[in-house]
């Protein structure tokens, strides 16, 4: 996409009224904020596509952004969104294990792939996985494009290594079907200014903290109920592929509901579900089928 952040020639003689006005579009940076936020509005009505997504079979409405600049859009927000969780652990030993469980996901990820008849994956993501420090607020999330976190708090809960599998494949889920790209279709604006962020940055004009605080508030708003089921899906069906206990999911929501009982804002996984009895159902649900169909089989719900 090729755009030209510069204004117009002869604008910033045009506009020269006030003091504080001329002060401020002399300014390049508001310049190209201002250029940025018109390029928005012009884009976010025609930004939007249809398009099946190669994992999931779906017809989804998203961004128009490609798995790269999705890549980009999320690498660029790795430090902020970490430092809010108190930054990364050095720990080697856990970041490793972690690593390990998420490639193993990603092998069966690539596998599915094979046995579907495809020579590799259309969306070639770089997933990447990272642990925060936090050891007191319990969550897991993903950021478009591939890079998944989970806070200590989180993981020193999870009783074995099928049940870590079950948070990571389900925000690998998230990724694969892309739902902060159709969350970013629907939310408009933000949808657009996203957008322009991707573009700002491409032309060297970073603005990191900005652009995270925009992904952000698409992963605050939430994905709604049918994308959690969706994310668990693609989990259990990386799980069962990896080899590992799907039923372990169960005990990740069990962990997960228990540690809401103080109140507070829910983590990740369970911000659109009642649980524990509707969505366990559910999980079953998912894990009998993967099993008697396949682990390439697609979900007709
Ligand atoms: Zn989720």
């Amino acid at each position: 996409m090729s755009y030209d952040p510069s204004p117009p020639s002869g604008y910033r003689q045009a506009s020269a009224g006030g003091g504080l006005l001329r002060l401020l579009l002399g300014n390049p940076r508001v310049l190209i904020a201002l250029g940025l936020v018109v390029f928005a509005f012009i884009q976010y009505s025609a930004s939007t596509i249809k398009q099946e997504n190669p994992f999931t079979g779906d017809t989804i409405t998203v961004k128009k952004m490609t798995p790269e600049e999705e890549t980009a859009l999320g690498l660029q927000s790795v430090p902020e969104m970490a430092q809010q969780f108190g930054g990364q652990i050095r720990d080697t030993r856990i970041t490793n294990k972690i690593n390990e469980i998420g490639y193993r996901l990603l092998q069966a990820k690539e596998r599915i792939v094979t046995k579907r008849g495809k020579q590799e994956d259309e969306y070639d993501y770089e997933f990447q996985f990272h642990v925060l420090a936090d050891e007191k607020t319990i969550n897991a999330f993903a950021l478009p494009g591939g890079q998944v976190f989970i806070t200590m708090a989180l993981l020193s809960k999870l009783p074995n290594e099928d049940a870590v599998a079950g948070v990571l494949g389900h925000e690998i889920g998230h990724v694969l079907a892309r739902h902060s790209v159709q969350q970013m279709a629907k939310s408009g604006l933000l949808s657009g200014l996203v957008n322009a962020a991707v573009v700002a940055t491409s032309d060297g004009t970073r603005n990191n903290s900005q652009i995270a605080q925009m992904v952000g508030q698409v992963l605050q708003t939430k994905y709604g109920r049918e994308a959690e089921s969706q994310s668990d899906r693609i989990g259990i069906q990386l799980m069962l592929e990896a080899g590992y206990k799907p039923e372990a999911l169960l005990d990740v929501m069990q962990v997960l509901a228990d540690s809401m009982k103080g109140g507070g804002r829910p983590p990740e996984i369970l911000s659109t579900h009642p649980f524990p009895e509707t969505r366990a159902r559910q999980i079953e649900v998912y894990v009998d089928f993967f099993r008697k169909n396949g682990t390439e089989a697609r979900w007709k719900g």
